[in-house]
Order: C-alpha cells, then sequence, then structure tokens
C-alpha cells in the first residue's frame, strides 16, 4: 500500500475462526474472541517472544471466553506463559479477563493510570449503588423516570463482566516504549472514547494496535457521563485524530478490536473528523430552535434509540451539545422542570 492511496483497504479477506490464530506480521498473532452484543466480536493480539508471549486485550469475563482462551493456549501458545497483559481501556471486553489470564500465568497487568482510576471510580458507584447523580444528569437530558431504570442494569454490566484485577497493576502513559514480540512499542495515549486509551505503534513492523480509538467502520462512542457532565470528550476525540494522523501514513497497518486490520489510517482519520463536524455544524444549525440531550437523536444517530442504547444516545448526544457550548456556538438554560435546554448564539 501506498501513502497516496484513495481507499482504506483491508488485507485479510477473512477474520480467525473460533480459536484460531492468524498471523498478521512476524510474531504478532490475531484471535478474534465472539460476544453476546450487537457488537458481537472483539479482536484480540498475541505476541510471541522466545520465552513468553503478550495480549493486548481479554475478552469479556464469561465461561465462552474462559473456554476460548483455554482452548488458545493449548493449541497455540507451546507451553510458553502469557507474563504481559496489556489493556488498551477499561471497557469490560478489553479489560474483562486481565485478573484470570494475570493468575494463571503469574503475568502482569499494563493500563494506562487514567484508565485504571475510570475503573475504581465505576465499582465505586456501583458497589455503593450511588446513582443520583446518574438520574440527575439524565433528568437534565429530558429522559424520563421510567426510562432512567435502565440505568443501573447497564451500569451493574461493567461489575459482572470484569473480574477482579491483580492486586499489582503497572501504568504505561503516553510516549513510553513498551517491549513485546521482540520488538519495541511506543504508548501512543487517545482520548475522548474513554479517559486515557493505550494504543500501540511499531515503526519498525509498521504496525498499530488500535483499540477502539481508531475503528475502520464503526465510529468510536464519544459520551459524557453522569460523574462528569461538564467533560468535553468530542473535542478531545477530535484532537486525538488529528494527532493521530499526524503520526500516522496510510501504508501502516491498523488493528483495531473490531473489525478488520486495514490500511489508510490517514483516509479514515479524515473520514471520522470531517462527520463528527459535520454532526457539529448541523446540530448548531438545528438550534436556532431551542434543544432538548433528547431532541439530537434523530439528527445525529442513524440507528433507532431503544431502551437498550439509550444511555450510550443520551451520552453521545451530550457530548456533541457540550463541544458546541465550549466553542462558544450555543448557550444552555435549565427550565422550570430542571431540564437543559441549548439554543444558538444570536
Ligand atoms: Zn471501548
Amino acid at each position: 500500500m501506498l501513502n497516496s492511496c484513495k481507499k482504506i483497504h483491508y488485507p485479510f479477506a477473512l477474520a480467525p475462526r473460533e480459536s484460531e490464530l492468524i498471523k498478521v506480521a512476524p510474531g504478532v498473532f490475531w484471535l478474534q474472541l465472539l460476544m453476546p452484543f450487537t457488537l458481537n466480536h472483539i479482536n484480540l493480539w498475541l505476541l510471541e517472544d522466545d520465552d513468553f508471549w503478550s495480549v493486548v486485550d481479554t475478552g469479556l469475563n464469561n465461561h465462552e471466553s474462559r473456554k476460548l482462551w483455554e482452548l488458545v493456549i493449548e493449541k497455540h501458545l507451546k507451553g510458553k506463559p502469557i507474563k504481559q497483559v496489556v489493556s488498551t481501556h477499561m471497557h469490560p471486553e478489553h479489560l474483562g479477563l486481565a485478573g484470570w489470564l494475570c493468575e494463571r500465568n503469574q503475568g502482569e497487568l499494563w493500563i494506562s493510570q487514567g484508565e485504571h482510576e475510570s475503573y475504581c471510580d465505576l465499582l465505586t458507584e456501583i458497589q455503593q449503588k450511588a446513582y443520583d447523580v446518574a438520574h440527575e444528569f439524565y433528568k437534565v437530558a429530558g429522559i424520563n423516570d421510567k426510562q432512567q431504570g435502565h440505568y443501573a442494569t447497564f451500569i451493574g454490566f461493567f461489575d459482572k463482566l470484569i473480574g477482579r484485577l491483580p492486586e499489582t497493576i503497572h501504568y504505561l502513559g503516553d510516549g513510553e516504549l513498551f517491549k513485546m514480540g521482540g520488538q519495541e512499542w511506543r504508548v501512543i495515549i487517545g482520548r475522548g472514547h474513554s479517559a486515557e486509551h493505550i494504543c500501540l505503534f511499531c515503526e519498525s513492523l509498521g504496525i498499530f494496535i488500535s483499540g477502539d480509538q481508531l475503528l475502520p467502520e464503526i465510529s468510536s462512542n464519544v459520551s459524557v457521563w453522569p460523574k462528569k457532565p461538564g467533560a468535553n470528550p468530542m473535542e478531545e476525540w477530535l484532537v486525538s485524530c488529528h494527532r493521530l494522523r499526524g503520526i500516522l501514513d496510510n501504508e501502516v497497518l491498523v488493528l483495531p478490536s473490531h473489525g478488520m486490520p486495514f490500511h489508510g489510517a490517514r483516509l479514515r482519520l479524515n473520514e471520522l473528523i470531517d462527520t463528527n463536524e459535520r454532526n457539529l455544524n448541523r446540530l448548531a444549525e438545528s438550534c436556532k430552535k431551542p434543544q432538548r440531550v433528547v431532541d439530537a437523536f434523530p439528527l445525529l444517530f442513524k440507528a433507532k434509540v431503544t431502551q437498550s442504547n439509550l444511555m450510550m444516545a443520551c451520552g453521545e448526544s451530550r457530548a456533541y451539545f457540550n463541544c458546541l457550548l465550549s466553542r462558544r456556538q450555543l448557550i444552555s438554560e435549565t427550565d422550570d422542570a430542571g431540564v437543559l435546554w441549548f439554543q444558538q448564539i444570536n
């Protein structure tokens, strides 16, 4: 693939089948685990050293994933232990089995400090059932009490699908070099989808492990969450996209967590930036008349918003509004019922 390529290119025709590994480069292997959601799979990356393995992301903490890992370990890992477990971020399919894999192998978990703190925060919220802040957040968005009942279930999911983490955790920060598969990988922290998402770039192999920060077909969820209603993850995500565009060329092979490995990182980043900026403009335009967070759903999302994706839709819609507020394109006002309305600045 050349830098001048005009289209995103997928060099692999098929994803690995159950418990199969596909070699994507010397010492780098691709494993796919299935998930019982609309987003039905996650890609994991295994890197081979002389006497141990490293894995990037782990799959969900459930029986099916553990069973599949057992098979993979027996069939493909040549008796060598998994000594390094890297979780790109704290979402369940990326961190779920980190504790289990580390315990079985006396391995070590590597994650960013921001992701670890987000996980601890969330766990405290679930354990203390401290949902008042969430209630307020969704009320402000224009969601009624009945629809809100889903929040505890939605957030409780995280707890079940992430197993207990190891006692000792190692942090990776932006710019650090991490060795795995006999190669040096540079940590690039992305923001917006999660607090401090780890991406790993190996210049000598021309490979970028992107996690959820850069996906080929779907866009990463970028949401405001109840505990930080004033956050501006959309701008953080756009800044990260611009930064990655400066680091990656179209020749690099991108290994995403969902979808197929691809060439054309810059093309994809341009698409993502353009789409989000277009959405921001359309939303700003629609705010000639006052709008609530829920009013923006038809404009922002092609898929129908139902009870199952309501929390994500609400968080993502708020992320667009907060970005426009911080760009001074909108102002907001709370009505007597406590609901927030956004309007264009005249
Ligand atoms: Zn994620």
